[in-house]
């Protein structure tokens, strides 16, 4: 399921409407038991990482950071439809800002948000799997790719969306550690290791967020790995494992 900023009221309005028509049309207990049924599964955002002009980091071999991103999100989806709803904030190679990433989660009263990336260095040599959960620290610093506090230009906003992360960084912290360890079960060529930082895209997420970055495709060995669709395959695997732990410790 795909999700867009400007027509994501509409989308709702849709739903309630094409269930009403539905009620009124069928009249049964099981159109009810139906909606009751999808109402209680646990919604997941999925936010594949950069998209159209913004192609985040790039491999030497050609591989672009937005590319691996969606093929990866797709995956996970798969994954956790069955049992979970599962939303992506892009499902094509089109541009989306910061800001309509986080408002659509947040509309969703999404469980968790999960944002996918790859990283990127000057330095070939950088190399390693992460996941960020978000941690406000003074100065203009931010862990998205390009994109920096500036995009935001309204301060009182800006504090305002902070605070709303704030409130789950104890639960973000815990679905990074659910995820880390499963991931280090599907995935040998490198560890994954948990870090906090002000990531932007986290920052007004009203849920339990993560920002995972699947290696670095700056990195020849890595990006050769992240492109492997066993590896993608098993990194779907680790974080749908993670996702579950997370939700049964609770
Ligand atoms: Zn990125």
């Amino acid at each position: 399921m795909s999700i867009y900023c400007n027509i994501f009221s509409t989308y709702r309005y849709i739903i309630v409407l094409i269930s009403s028509v539905l009620l009124i049309m069928v009249g049964t207990t099981d159109v009810i038991a139906k909606k009751t049924s999808y109402d209680n599964k646990k919604i997941i955002v999925l936010d594949p990482g950069h998209g159209g002009r913004d192609k985040g980091a790039q491999g030497i071999n050609g591989i672009y950071e937005k590319t691996i991103s969606l093929k990866l999100a797709h995956i996970i989806e798969k994954e956790l439809e069955d049992q979970y709803n599962v939303f992506l904030t892009r499902t094509d190679d089109y541009q989306l800002d910061i800001p309509c990433r986080i408002d659509a989660a947040n509309h969703l009263k999404a469980d968790l948000f999960i944002s996918i990336h790859s990283g990127g260095s000057f330095l070939h040599k950088a190399s390693g799997i992460y996941i960020y959960y978000y941690n406000k620290i003074s100065g203009p610093k931010t862990v998205s790719g390009n994109v920096t506090l500036k995009t935001i230009k309204n301060n009182n906003i800006l504090i305002q969306w902070h605070n709303i992360q704030n409130k789950h960084k104890i639960k973000s912290y815990m679905l990074s550690e659910s995820v880390k360890n499963r991931i280090n079960e599907y995935i040998k060529f490198a560890k994954c290791k948990v870090q906090s930082a002000p990531v932007l895209v986290l920052s007004g997420a009203d849920m339990p967020a993560i920002f995972i970055e699947t290696g670095y495709l700056s990195n020849p060995a890595e990006e050769k790995e992240i492109d492997d669709a066993k590896v993608l395959s098993d990194f779907a695997k680790g974080i749908s494992k993670g996702i579950e732990d997370f939700f049964q410790n609770k």
